[in-house]
């Protein structure tokens, strides 16, 4: 899970690290109180829980309360990257006087912890990773070590970050391993014209196997139609993924759906989203699953690809019936039934006949249909 900035920057200020006075509302008025409290000047920020927000206009320098008031009315309701922001952070501004960037991320393929840093930070980084890969330093930390003063002075030397870093450094590591953290990263990490280091703008990725130990950062209250999806299909206990293509899949085992993903995609279409039914595929859970997925707008059509083995596929195909019942379909379903009892699972879906649904012997087979349909020309 994600956290908004201004739960990184919460989250970073209980870690001692310096961060500026900060305010959240979802409303333009509150943000011209706020903006007074603050000292007049302030800068709007978006809450979205995507970066970038400073290139789509998301991030602006108000003057004084009334006009922050009008900037956060006009980045309220704004989309960046398919957010809609429903809340603003007012800080107080600072006067910058180099911006520098840092990470800690778990790296899978060298299987351990990275520290990421730059003193080139700022809005450019990713121009500045990609062209000049040497002024971003990436130093393996061995997680029985940490990273302590000595390794955080180490960082701050490879990367030619000022040694006033350091004490953040090494306090960016504790917010990391005490909060169950995948990646920590403050970008910019800034110098003030004063000489004081501040964390300017935090992202926080924190691990969902810890979610138990992080219940505070609570349920998502709003977000977007997407997380809406995922959130809704989470709490009847699916494992549900949302991607961008237009054939919405449903399978029984991650092993079969990722597979499902591919043949998909070799048939020229792109998965929509995927939703892992698992050893059950009741009535209620079919139900719930098409419920999810149909729910999608992108989804063009439903491919539903089950290999019987201990769920046997007639307990399948009247879940599907059964669901049928709940869930208003409104666009195709290729099913494809293989394994344990698909002869008969078949057999009760052709003599339920509903005219949007389709069979198919094999995945490849149903992989084409789907996709056909899903480029097709809508037929309803
Ligand atoms: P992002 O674009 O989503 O990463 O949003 P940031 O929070 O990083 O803000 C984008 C940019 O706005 C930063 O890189 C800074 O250059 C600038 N910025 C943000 N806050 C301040 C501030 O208080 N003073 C000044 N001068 N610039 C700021
Ligand atoms: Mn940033």
């Amino acid at each position: 899970m994600d956290l908004y900035e201004h739960q990184a920057r919460d989250l970073f200020a209980e870690h001692g690290i310096p961060v500026p006075r900060a305010e959240v509302t979802e409303s333009a008025k509150e943000a011209r109180e706020f903006a007074r409290r603050l000292g007049g000047r302030v800068v709007v920020k978006a809450q979205v829980k995507t970066g970038g927000r400073g290139k789509a206009g998301g991030v602006k320098l108000a003057a004084d309360p009334a006009a922050a008031e009008l900037t956060a009315r006009q980045i309220l309701g704004m989309d960046i990257k398919g957010h809609t922001v429903r809340r603003v952070m007012l800080a107080q501004p600072v006067d910058i006087e180099a911006e520098f960037y840092v990470s800690y991320v778990l790296d899978r393929a060298s299987g351990t912890f990275l520290a990421i840093a730059s003193a080139e930070g700022g809005m450019e980084i990713e121009e500045v990773a990609s062209s000049r890969p040497e002024a971003v330093a990436r130093i393996p930390i061995d997680p029985a070590v940490g990273v302590t003063s000595a390794v955080a002075a180490r960082i701050a030397e490879v990367a030619g970050l000022p040694p006033q870093t350091v004490d953040v450094l090494v306090r960016l590591w504790s917010v990391l391993t005490r909060e169950d953290a995948l990646l920590v990263e403050v970008n910019p990490l800034v110098r003030t014209a004063q000489g004081q280091i501040l964390a300017l703008d935090g992202k926080v990725t924190l691990d969902d196997n810890a979610r138990f130990r992080n219940a505070r950062w609570g349920p998502e209250k709003e977000a977007d139609h997407e997380e809406t999806l995922e959130t809704r299909a989470a709490a009847k206990g699916l494992n549900y993924v949302k991607l961008d293509g237009e054939v919405g899949i449903i399978g029984n085992g991650a092993g079969l759906v990722m597979s499902t993903l591919d043949v998909v995609a070799g048939c020229g279409a792109k998965p929509a989203n995927f939703l892992d039914i698992g050893g059950g595929a009741s009535a209620q859970i079919m139900a719930d699953g098409l419920d999810v997925i149909l729910s999608d707008p992108a989804v063009k059509s439903v491919f539903v690809n089950v290999f019987g083995g201990i769920t046997a596929c007639d307990a399948v195909a009247d879940g599907i019936v059964q669901a049928l019942e709940h869930v208003q379909l409104t666009k195709p379903l290729v099913v494809r039934l293989d394994g344990n009892n698909a002869a008969r699972g078949r057999a009760i879906l052709e003599e339920r006949a509903h005219p949007l649904v389709e069979q198919a012997t094999t995945m490849d087979g149903a992989a084409r249909q789907a996709a056909d349909l899903a480029l097709a020309p809508n037929p309803l």
